[in-house]
């Protein structure tokens, strides 16, 4: 099969890169059950994150791109699952 085999950019997406980001410094999580992220509300991984992103902005990618993009992500993402039900988190 001719499927060309590209290499493989680091970063597949933006917003993939920001939610790396997002999840290396610790402001959204992953529902374990059901892969879900949450926005874990927390400043100080926010500002943690953006930082990161600063630090680490994918090739081609301006600064304010990668924090734009931070932002959507963080805009884009609830503070519980989707699917989890709200009594079950409550029992933690
Ligand atoms: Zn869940």
């Amino acid at each position: 099969m001719l499927m060309t085999k590209q290499r493989r950019p680091a970063i597949r997406t933006l917003p993939g890169w920001a939610i790396n980001v997002l999840k290396e410094a610790g402001a959204i999580r992953e529902c374990e059950e059901h892969g879900w992220m949450q926005d874990r509300a927390d400043p100080h991984a926010r500002e943690w994150a953006f930082d990161i992103a600063r630090r680490d902005l994918p090739e081609g990618v301006s600064r304010e791109a990668a924090e734009a993009a931070v932002r959507d992500v963080l805009d884009s993402i609830g503070d519980i699952c989707p699917e989890c039900p709200p009594d079950e988190e409550d029992r933690r």
